[in-house]
C-alpha cells in the first residue's frame, strides 16, 4: 500500500494550483458580483487538458485517473470552488459523450468540447423530480428527422450559458428504462432558459431553468442506445462524486491555510490569538479532519479507477464526509475570524456559502447514505 502521490501526480496537482492561484483566485469575487465567468477563460483551461480529463488519449483527452481528476479540482478550488465545480460538470458530460456517442456525434463535437470551445451543461433535474431523477417527464418524440423535446429542466449550472446540453430525456415508458440522452446545441430554435437563479453560493456560475418548446434535434444528436439515457447519467456521478467532494476539501484547505495566518496576526488580551490553547485544538481539530477528509477521498477514487465492487459505496460515502467536513472546517474558519470572517474582504463567507450546495448536489447527502445502506443491507 502506498500513500504518496506520483512525482507525475504531484505535478498535475502543482500545475492545476498555480493555474487556479494565476487565473481564478485573484478574479474569483470580481466574478460572483459579475455573476458569471469570462468565457475566454475556457479555452486556456482547455489548453491544459483539463476539457476531457478523464477522456482516454487516444481519442484527445487528458487520459487521467480519476484519482489524478480529484487533484485537479482540489487545487483548483483552492482557487474558487464555483468556477472547479463548474468544470467538473463540463468534464462529466465530456465522457458521457466520449464512452457512448456516436462516431458520427464525437467527431462532430469533440474537438471543441476537449478545447472547452464548447462548455457542456448536464441536464437530469426537472422541477418536479431532483433525488428522483428517473420520474423526469421532459419528453423526446421521434419524428422523420430526429426527435421534438417538450419540457423544462431545473437548476441546470450553466444554464443560458453553456454551448451545448447533455439532456436526459424521456422517449418511452415511465420509469429509468424510457430515459435516454440527446445532446442539443445552443441556438437550437424551441431552447430557451428560465430567469437566472439568485443563490447563496456558487454565484459565479449562471444557473437556470432550461426549456424545450418543440425543440427539434436531428437523430444524430441521440447519445447511446434510446432507453440507456439514464445509466448513462448515473455513471457519470460517481466521478462526479469525487469531484464535488475534491472541490469542498479544497476551498476549506484555502480557508485553514488563510486561517492559520490570520491567527498569528490577530491579537486579543495581549497576544496572538494562536497562543490560546482553545484555538490551537480548533486549529489542531481541523486538521486530523481535512486529512481524513482527503485520506477517504482518494481511497474511493482508487477504488473506482480500479473498479472495486463497492466504488460506489465509497463515492457516496467520500462525497457525504468530505463536503460535510469541508463545510465544517470553513464555518470554523469563519469563527477564527471573529467579526472579520463575515466580511467579503477576507475571503472565507464566499467559501461558506459556495460550499453549502455540495451536501445537496450530485445526489444529497441524505441520497448517499440511501446509497451506503442499500449496500449494506444487500450484502450483510
Ligand atoms: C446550485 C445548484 C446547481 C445545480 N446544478 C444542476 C445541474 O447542473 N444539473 C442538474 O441536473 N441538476 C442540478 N442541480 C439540481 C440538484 O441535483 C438537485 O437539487 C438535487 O438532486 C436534489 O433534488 P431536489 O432539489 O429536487 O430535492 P428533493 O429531491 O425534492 O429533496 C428534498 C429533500 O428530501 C430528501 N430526500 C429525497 N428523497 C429522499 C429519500 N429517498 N430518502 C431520504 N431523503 C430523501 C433530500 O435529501 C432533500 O433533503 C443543481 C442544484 C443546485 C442547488
Amino acid at each position: 500500500m502506498d500513500f504518496a502521490l506520483t512525482e507525475e501526480q504531484t505535478a498535475i496537482f502543482d500545475m492545476a494550483h498555480a493555474f487556479g492561484q494565476d487565473n481564478i483566485a485573484p478574479f474569483a469575487r470580481q466574478w460572483e458580483a459579475e455573476g458569471t465567468i469570462p468565457k475566454d477563460l475556457w479555452p486556456q483551461v482547455g489548453e491544459l487538458g483539463f476539457g476531457g480529463l478523464y477522456v482516454s488519449e487516444e481519442a484527445g483527452g487528458a487520459g487521467l485517473t480519476r484519482l489524478d481528476a480529484t487533484l485537479v479540482f482540489e487545487a483548483l478550488s483552492m482557487a474558487c470552488p464555483s468556477v472547479a465545480a463548474f468544470l467538473s460538470i463540463h468534464n462529466m458530460c465530456a465522457k458521457m459523450l466520449d464512452n457512448f456517442a456516436s462516431d458520427e456525434l464525437k467527431a462532430r463535437v469533440m474537438p471543441d468540447v476537449l478545447s472547452l470551445n464548447t462548455v457542456l451543461s448536464y441536464c437530469l433535474t426537472e422541477p418536479g423530480s431532483g433525488s428522483d431523477a428517473a420520474a423526469l417527464k421532459t419528453r423526446a418524440e421521434k419524428t422523420n428527422e430526429g426527435y421534438t423535446l417538450n419540457g423544462t429542466k431545473a437548476f441546470i449550472s450553466g444554464g443560458g450559458y453553456s454551448d451545448a446540453y447533455v439532456c436526459m430525456v424521456r422517449t418511452g415508458e415511465d420509469g429509468p428504462k424510457g430515459i435516454s440522452t440527446v445532446y442539443v446545441e445552443d441556438g437550437t430554435p424551441g431552447l430557451s432558459f428560465g430567469a437566472l437563479e439568485q443563490k447563496m453560493g456558487w454565484k459565479s456560475q449562471p444557473t437556470a431553468q432550461v426549456q424545450f418548446d418543440d425543440c427539434k434535434v436531428p437523430a444524430g444528436n441521440l447519445v447511446g442506445v434510446e432507453g440507456d439515457g439514464f445509466k448513462y447519467a448515473m455513471m457519470g456521478l460517481d466521478g462526479g462524486r469525487l469531484n464535488i467532494a475534491s472541490c469542498s476539501l479544497g476551498a476549506a484547505q484555502t480557508a485553514l491555510n488563510m486561517t492559520l495566518q490570520y491567527m498569528g496576526e490577530r491579537k486579543a488580551f495581549g497576544k496572538s490569538i494562536d497562543q490560546f490553547q482553545a484555538l490551537q485544538f480548533r486549529l489542531a481539530d481541523m486538521e486530523i479532519e481535512l486529512q481524513a477528509a482527503r485520506t477517504f477521498l482518494r481511497q474511493a477514487a482508487w477504488k473506482l479507477d480500479n473498479k472495486t465492487p463497492d466504488a460506489t459505496k465509497f463515492c457516496a460515502m467520500a462525497k457525504k464526509f468530505v463536503t460535510e467536513t469541508g463545510s465544517k472546517v470553513v464555518d470554523q474558519c469563519l469563527q477564527l475570524h471573529g467579526g472579520y470572517g463575515y466580511l467579503a474582504d477576507y475571503g472565507i463567507e464566499k467559501l461558506v456559502r459556495d460550499l453549502r450546495v455540495h451536501q445537496i448536489l450530485e445526489g444529497t447527502n441524505e441520497i448517499m447514505r440511501v446509497i451506503v445502506a442499500r449496500h449494506m443491507l444487500a450484502n450483510r
